[in-house]
């Protein structure tokens, strides 16, 4: 048996080429939607992610701004622009590039977005409505790969969802979104015991480790949907979180890094921020 690799590459760029539309059908309207990104300090990564969500942004018709900070601003300075942008009517989404320097509190940071404008999906309001099934915006990567999996028709209902990785960002709420779709999920961490064991149970293994080729044809039961959401460089070159070609022969379905979760994330960021210029009141 070989996988059927999941195309996030294609999925994403047909999202976007209905968000184009979505998106002039407002600017008919007179309503620009706006998405406004702050980035602090020098981070190469971080630099990187932000510009390519503005050229996402650029590409479908979504106005963007850019306030870029030195690493040395104090977290009121963060916080006072953060106040600015949520009393600005021409922004309906704002995203603080993460990580930020040591001294600012990222928690504080994301808790000063108006949740109405919390386009990550990040803010306690709207993590809250998300495990109450309330209608919100989700986290984009999780968000991303809930929309891959439909795609693909898989099936949620009385699955067994196993997820390696319990971060804020990916792990607990990609199990959460699963979970409301009716899923019977797991979740496994740094200090799970006996990892493969577990992980051979699930019928959707969900890999967010953040460790390149950490995950074996050992760990996947023959036959699951692999998720690889790992972003890895080695030696220049980017891998997932799963052994590609360990893995790819025992699982019926696979996401490959990079061109699988990865174009996803950012599309969800740009579907959240036009429901969001909807909304407006
Ligand atoms: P994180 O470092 O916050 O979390 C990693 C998780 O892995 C932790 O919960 C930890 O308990 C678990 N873990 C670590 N070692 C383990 C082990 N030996 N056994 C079992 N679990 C272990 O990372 P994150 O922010 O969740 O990101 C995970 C990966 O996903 C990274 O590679 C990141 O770059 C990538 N990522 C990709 C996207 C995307 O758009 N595709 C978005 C966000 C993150």
């Amino acid at each position: 048996m070989s996988a059927t690799l999941l195309n996030g590459k294609k999925l994403a760029e047909k999202k976007r080429e209905e968000m184009k539309k979505e998106v002039s059908a407002l600017r008919e309207k007179g309503i620009v939607p706006g998405l406004a990104v702050i980035l602090v300090g020098e981070n190469a990564a971080s630099k990187v992610y932000v510009r390519s969500k503005q050229k996402a942004c650029e590409e479908i018709g979504i106005h963007s701004t850019l306030t870029e900070m030195p690493d040395t601003i104090s977290e009121q300075e963060l916080l006072q622009e953060i106040d600015r942008l949520n009393n600005d009517a021409s922004i309906d989404g704002i995203l603080v590039q993460l990580p930020l320097p040591d001294h600012i509190s990222e928690q504080a940071v994301i808790e000063r977005i108006s949740p109405a404008k919390d386009v990550d999906g990040f803010h306690p309001i709207n993590i809250g409505k998300m495990m109450t099934g309330e209608d919100t915006f989700l986290p984009c990567t999780p968000f991303g790969v809930v929309e891959m999996l439909k795609e693909a028709n898989i099936e949620f209902e009385g699955k067994h969802v196993v997820v390696i990785g319990r971060s804020n960002i990916v792990g607990k709420p990609v199990g959460q979104l699963l979970l409301n779709e009716n899923a019977t999920v797991t979740y496994c961490h740094s200090r799970t015991r006996n990892l493969p064991e577990i992980t051979k149970q699930g019928d959707i293994l969900i890999v967010a480790v953040g460790k390149a080729n950490f995950v074996g044809e050992e760990h996947v039961k023959p036959g699951a949907v692999v998720v690889d959401v790992g972003i890895n460089r080695v030696d220049g070159k980017l891998c997932g979180d799963v052994d590609f070609n360990q893995v790819e022969p025992v699982a019926s379905y696979l996401t490959p890094v990079p061109g699988g979760v990865g174009p996803m994330t950012i599309t969800m960021l740009l579907h959240n921020t036009i429901q969001s210029a909807k909304q407006r009141g």
